[in-house]
């Protein structure tokens, strides 16, 4: 195996599953759609995408996250995504999101504020 830092190889940043009978599961995906991040690594911490929060059979809140494309989105961007919001993950409490970023999610992935400039609690 070819060490991390002495590889051009970028083909662990993403992935697209033709054969998924439910691709493309989100629309609006304008680059590589990336399967990678399927179960979203952020669905237990803060994130900027445009959620909806429901409660489900047992009574937990959780979020549903049918409109949001940042993890999906290109390989290269849905990928660096991920990793600065993993950076410094912050445990989600359950709250609705902030409508300033239901509105900023109609931004491409790249132009999203990350959590350290942009943060709120
Ligand atoms: S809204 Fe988007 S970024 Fe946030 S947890 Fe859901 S899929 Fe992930």
């Amino acid at each position: 195996m070819e060490p991390k830092n002495s590889t051009n190889n970028q083909g662990f940043k993403g992935f697209t599953n033709d054969a998924c009978p439910f691709l493309p599961c989100h629309a609006g995906v304008k680059r590589e759609f990336n399967c990678l991040f399927c179960y979203c690594p952020l669905i237990a911490y803060e994130c900027p995408g445009p959620y909806e929060v429901f409660t489900d059979a047992n009574g937990l809140t959780r979020k549903d996250c049918t409109a949001c494309t940042l993890p999906h989105d290109g390989y290269q961007a849905s990928w660096a995504f991920i990793q600065q919001w993993l950076a410094k993950p912050v445990v989600w409490n359950g709250h609705p999101q902030h409508e300033r970023y239901m509105r900023k999610a109609r931004l491409k992935p790249e132009q999203m504020p990350g959590p350290t400039e942009d943060s709120e609690g």
